[in-house]
């Protein structure tokens, strides 16, 4: 039997952070309910309030340096398309391509999330 704890992840968001500094029109807000939207801080909400506010292509919730060392200052409260992103997906192996990072992954875990 399968040991889960022994099937590792096949990125490390931690260690990443190129979907969300791929497009400043990427981390939009979706099916959000107002009330987990107002809990994000105004600082990192763009003006027209249509998703996060970006320097760039880089949303501003990101902290670290994508490639080394990356987390999210909102993770608990994160938008959807962030938690749709699994890693080694299509979306996730199309931002690490725009890095020239590794996007060799096999198939994405079933439980996989971004944890940047
Ligand atoms: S989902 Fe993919 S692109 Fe996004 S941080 Fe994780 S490994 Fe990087
Ligand atoms: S996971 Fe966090 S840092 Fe990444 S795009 Fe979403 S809100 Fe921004």
């Amino acid at each position: 039997m399968l040991d889960s704890r022994m099937i590792a992840p096949p990125f490390d968001c931690q260690a990443c952070g190129a979907c969300c500094s791929y497009s400043p029109t990427w981390p939009r807000f979706s099916t959000e309910a107002e009330a987990d939207l107002d809990r994000i801080p105004e600082k990192f909400v763009a003006a027209d309030l249509s998703g996060m506010r970006c320097d760039g292509a880089r949303c501003s919730a990101l902290v670290g340096r994508v490639g080394s060392a990356t987390s999210c200052a909102i993770y608990a409260l994160r938008p959807q398309v962030c938690r749709a992103c699994v890693p080694g997906g299509d979306d996730c192996l199309m931002a690490r391509r725009a890095f020239g990072l590794d996007d060799t992954a096999v198939t994405p875990q079933g439980n996989a999330v971004c944890e940047a």
